[in-house]
């Protein structure tokens, strides 16, 4: 074991930099490894492809599902493991990989608790937050998630901010992020005139157009970017080298298979890093990876009729970095995606920007359709839900896109992609050609290539149920799941309403991805494993490099970070060598937990 101190890592002339772990990749599977791994002593460095560290999780809702954790706990919730289980073999059947899930449900509660008690990354209980399917035996009604709580980025040190990734435009307001729950409630409030909701929406606003012209820069951290800059704190005060614009090219092995290193490249030339413990790949999976798109997903002839949300530089880098050195990739997966439906957003410079359907398919008054004018799923479930359905009802040859179409009182009330709700105007996306428009049903149909006739039935039909509270076709709103992201004042269910008030609107939704579900093979101390099952020394993998431990399904929102954030607490206490949970206890007093400026503690060396 090395003995020098962390400030003496240096790139030697002989172009290395020694370390104990080396992380590929800076979203929340790599910086949880960083993290728990400098926490235990070890000297970590982070290396990142992009000019900014955080990538999909900077640009997440930041909501990680955690079953059993201790905020749940403290609010005298305390479920017997034995119920998340029995909803997990439900959901993923055949899918079920009894030690992945052993692995993650033993861990995840002793994660949350870590960075809760020994970092800045403090979290907010998701209370409220329901499982996806509620009528599945076991499924949770609540305090089964954690999420980021608010950061301010002025508690982050500016060459440190400097790196920090950008909230994602599509899912802000002018670059500020809003919160799911109380947050973006008092917005939606505020377009309905709500004085309390008005006062917190200017308030909100007035200070992030102050935070841009001092900053630069959103300093409201909310959601991923509050998770990202959380984490990128806590490893800041461990002491972890963060390096952007360093993509890792390849790994190095000795003579005995162990990785010990990889190469990378810098704008000042390419280097070697050796790490004496071991690399976590983090790097995000294979969203932009045109070549396995086509080779993996479903009705996309080219690899291209797929806009996923997840940054460029998410190649697959890490999986083709193990491949290369005999690690197994795991396609034996029910979805090789995380699906969420998408709207393409054309901006007058140019750009397209892709828009997440998360919140607006759910709210009453909201309907999707294919061309053929059809319903094809129960749009207020789950996003994974609402394109596998799209994709099922395709037929082969056809284009997958489907019309998520409202009507005028609905457009004013709630979000329909990236139309936002009064005051905001509209007739931005009109002019983009974004939003269709028509008078009546029928001439909306034309407007956007549907069967009039066909939609004009639909609606007819959806309205007549809706107005009785149900939905005979695909049962919406039967659900707490569905009720929950509805709206809480329309009766006598909050998930339907009539689409009724002429003029319609309508926006072209078409499949995209948060990122992939098939990745590399792992066993359950992240450690990931050759074709023949055997561990490959010295490599780890975290985050959506690794193969979706729910079997490429999606039970529950937040089942992308929470196994993100706690396989790689598996992988840096691994690393750590470190067995006992007792190890994370807090070791300092209570009062200063919640001290978002508290410095991350570290064992003294002497402990490795
Ligand atoms: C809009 C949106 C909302 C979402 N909301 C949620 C949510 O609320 N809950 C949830 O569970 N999931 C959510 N997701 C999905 C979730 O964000 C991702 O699955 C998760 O962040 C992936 O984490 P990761 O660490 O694997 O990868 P990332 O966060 O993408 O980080 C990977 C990093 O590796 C870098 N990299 C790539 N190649 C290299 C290389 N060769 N060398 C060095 N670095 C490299 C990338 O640049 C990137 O910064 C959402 C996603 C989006 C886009």
């Amino acid at each position: 074991m090395k003995t020098s101190t962390f400030d003496e890592l240096t790139t030697a002339p002989d172009k290395t930099l020694d370390c104990d772990v080396l992380v590929i990749g800076s979203g929340a599977g790599g910086l949880s490894a960083a993290v728990t791994a400098a926490y235990h002593g070890l000297k970590v460095v982070v290396v990142e492809k992009a000019d900014v560290c955080g990538g999909a999780t900077s640009w997440s809702g930041g909501w990680a599902w955690t079953p059993g954790n201790p905020l749940a706990k403290a609010a005298g919730v305390n479920e017997d493991r034995e119920l998340v289980r029995t909803y997990l073999r439900h959901r993923l059947g055949a899918n079920y990989r009894e030690d992945k899930v052993e692995a993650f449900l033993e861990a995840v509660p002793h994660m949350v608790g870590f960075f809760q008690d020994k970092t800045s990354l403090q979290f907010v209980p998701g209370a409220k937050i329901k499982d996806i399917y509620g009528s599945t035996p076991g499924a949770g009604t609540g305090n089964r998630s954690v999420g980021p709580k608010p950061f301010n980025a002025r508690k982050i040190k500016p060459e440190l901010r400097a790196k920090m990734r950008h909230q994602l435009y599509e899912t802000s307001f002018l670059g500020m992020g809003i919160m799911a729950g109380p947050d973006l409630a008092k917005f939606l409030s505020a377009s309905q005139g709500n004085l309390q909701g008005l006062f917190h929406a200017a308030w909100r606003v007035g200070l992030h157009m102050w935070d841009l012209i001092i900053h630069r820069r959103n300093m409201q951290l909310v959601n991923g970017t509050a998770l990202t800059g959380r984490l990128m704190k806590s490893a800041d005060d461990l002491g972890v080298d963060i390096r952007v614009s360093t993509p890792a090219k390849r790994l190095i092995t000795d003579a005995n298979g162990t990785v010990t290193g990889a190469v990378v490249d810098a704008p000042a030339g390419s280097y070697t890093i050796n790490a004496s413990r071991g690399v976590v790949l983090a790097t995000g999976g294979f969203p932009n990876d045109v070549a396995r798109r086509k080779a993996l997903f479903p009705k996309t002839p080219t690899g291209r009729e797929h806009w996923t949300l997840a940054p460029k530089e998410t190649t697959g880098d890490g999986i083709t970095m193990a491949q290369a050195i005999g690690a197994s990739f795991d396609t034996d997966v029910e979805s090789p995606a995380a699906w969420c439906p998408v709207s393409l957003v054309p901006y007058r410079n140019g750009r397209t920007g892709t828009f997440p359907h998360i919140m607006d398919r759910a709210k009453p008054g909201s309907i999707g359709v294919r061309r053929d004018g059809k319903r094809f799923v129960n749009e207020a479930n789950g996003y994974y839900d609402y394109v596998e359905g799209l994709l099922k009802a395709t037929p082969d040859g056809e284009p997958v896109e489907a019309w998520q179409i409202a009507d005028a009182a609905y457009v004013r009330k709630f979000p329909l992609g990236m139309a936002k709700p009064l005051p905001v105007p509209l007739f931005p996306y009109l002019r983009s050609g974004y939003l269709k428009k028509g008078d009546t049903i029928e001439e909306l149909a034309t407007a956007c290539g549907i069967n009039p006739t066909a939609l004009a039935q639909t609606v007819a039909d959806f309205n007549e149920n809706a107005r009785k509270g149900i939905d005979p076709e695909f049962n919406r709103g039967t659900t707490e799941f569905n009720r929950y992201g509805g709206d809480p004042k329309v009766g006598p269910n909050p998930s339907l309403a009539p689409i009724e008030k002429g003029p319609y609107y309508a926006v072209k939704v078409v499949p995209g991805s948060f990122g992939t579900f098939a990745g590399l093979k792992a066993d359950g101390r992240a450690r990931v494993l050759n074709n023949d099952g055997e561990a490959i020394p010295g490599l780890y993998v975290a985050g959506n490099d690794h193969a979706s431990v729910m079997g490429g399904l999606y039970p529950a929102g937040g089942i992308n970070l929470g196994p993100a954030l706690t396989f790689g607490y598996i992988a840096g206490r691994d690393l750590a060598g470190v067995n006992d949970y007792e190890d994370d206890r807090p070791t300092v007093p209570q009062s200063a937990h919640h001290n978002d400026d508290a410095p991350a503690r570290r064992f003294s060396t002497s402990r490795r």
